[in-house]
């Protein structure tokens, strides 16, 4: 459910999945609002939308640049496509790109980062294409190494940076940087000649590379990742791809942007229990499990105290409501957790559902004796 080029910056993060994933375009507005430097654009659902909203970009080329949450976009392919374009499509000719609309809305494309179902388009980017002379890549990562933001840097940007980083890992650098202090004028521009800017350019780049950074604190950003940050044929530096991701835990302060939030790329499961704030994660097999280990078990104990027995009612609801599953294994250790009230849950929620698969609990700890009268 990652987009963007995002497999460097995930592995590199090694941070729990995060809900709020945005579109490129939403990322861009954000990027906007906070100065950073990205193209003309508009969005449109459909061609004649397009149409409506059309904007002369002047001599320049148009891009057409299909919305799913995967990157990988530029090397895609259309299932049933018939034109052979990708999710990314340049030219020239404005009736090319409203043909190349016609041809990405309601078509699934497959990337590297999809399943090869694909993910279907509902909207575009028609955005000012701008004249790239070189793609960088530039990310701003909540690392834990460091405990502390640190911005990752590669002059080899652009479509290939998981190859950079599995061929050339030298190629990419990475600057620390102290949230305290936030970045320095010489941090900017350290990073800036690690992306191998020169000249004139040099100043402008340190200026976006900050711009970047300031607004990934500002919006409690997790990751910013430009893939490509380009320098063009006339001097400029621009942010032409955009992923972001967020926090969860300051969507308290940041309103505006978990409105951005929707959930139609996600699995129903996942937003079903996302709303009971459980951490449900579909996957393969038939064994469905129901535990608190590891990082789940703070959250758990905290939902469980909170919430008792509905969340664990809910969890059952969700995890049972895969035909693949064939039988449950609850393991839960009762900390601060009630084991009794985990087992009223449990057995509330087999009566209320009707559960047809078998279910095997073991519970230890807290009022555990008390449990076993279930
Ligand atoms: P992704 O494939 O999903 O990461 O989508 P990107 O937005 O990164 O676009 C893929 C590639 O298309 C970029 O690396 C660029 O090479 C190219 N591209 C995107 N926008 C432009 C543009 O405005 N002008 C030119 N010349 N190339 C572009
Ligand atoms: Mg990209």
């Amino acid at each position: 459910m990652f987009r963007a080029a995002g497999n460097l910056s995930k592995s590199m993060m090694r941070t729990q999945r995060r809900f709020l994933n945005l579109q490129e375009f939403q990322s861009k507005e954000i990027l906007e609002k906070h100065g950073c430097s990205v193209q003309k654009f508009v969005v449109a659902s459909n061609r004649k939308e397009a149409e409506e909203k059309w904007m002369s970009f002047g001599d320049h080329e148009y891009v057409v640049k299909a919305q799913i949450l995967a990157g990988g976009r530029g090397k895609g392919k259309f299932i049933n496509g018939t034109k052979g374009i990708g999710g990314v499509y340049i030219t020239k000719e404005k009736n090319a790109a409203l043909e190349a609309i016609d041809e990405m809305i309601g078509k699934r494309l497959v990337t590297k980062q999809t399943t090869e179902e694909g993910v279907r388009v509902d909207k575009v980017m028609i955005a000012e294409g701008v004249d790239i002379k070189r793609e960088t890549y530039l990310a701003v990562l909540m690392d834990r190494e460091s405990n502390g933001p640190v911005v990752v840097a590669s002059p080899d940007g652009g479509m290939d940076i998981e190859a950079v980083a599995e061929k050339t890992p030298d190629r990419i650098f990475k600057t620390p940087i102290d949230i305290q202090m936030g970045m320095t004028d010489g941090q900017a521009l350290k990073i800036a000649k690690d992306l191998q800017f020169e000249g004139n350019l040099l100043g402008a780049a340190a200026t976006e590379i900050k711009r970047l950074y300031d607004l990934f604190i500002a919006v409690d950003a997790t990751q910013v990742e430009i893939n490509p940050l380009v320098e063009t044929a006339d001097g400029r530096v621009f942010c032409v791809d955009a992923k972001m991701n967020f926090d969860d835990s300051a969507s308290y302060r940041q309103k505006e942007i978990f409105a951005y939030e929707t959930f139609e790329e996600h699995d129903p499961r996942e937003v079903d229990a996302h709303q009971f704030n459980l951490n449900y994660i579909g996957m393969d097999g038939n064994i469905a499990c129901l535990v608190n280990g590891a990082g789940l078990a703070m959250a758990t104990m905290d939902l469980i105290k909170l919430h008792g027995e509905d969340a664990v009612f809910n969890a059952v609801r969700i995890i049972t409501s895969d035909p693949r599953v064939k039988c449950v294994l609850i393991n839960i250790f009762g900390g601060i957790v009630n084991c009794a009230t985990i087992a009223n849950g449990v057995v509330n929620a087999v009566n209320k559902i009707g559960l047809k698969v078998p279910m095997v609990v073991r519970l230890e700890g807290t009022n555990v004796d008390a449990a076993n009268i279930y």
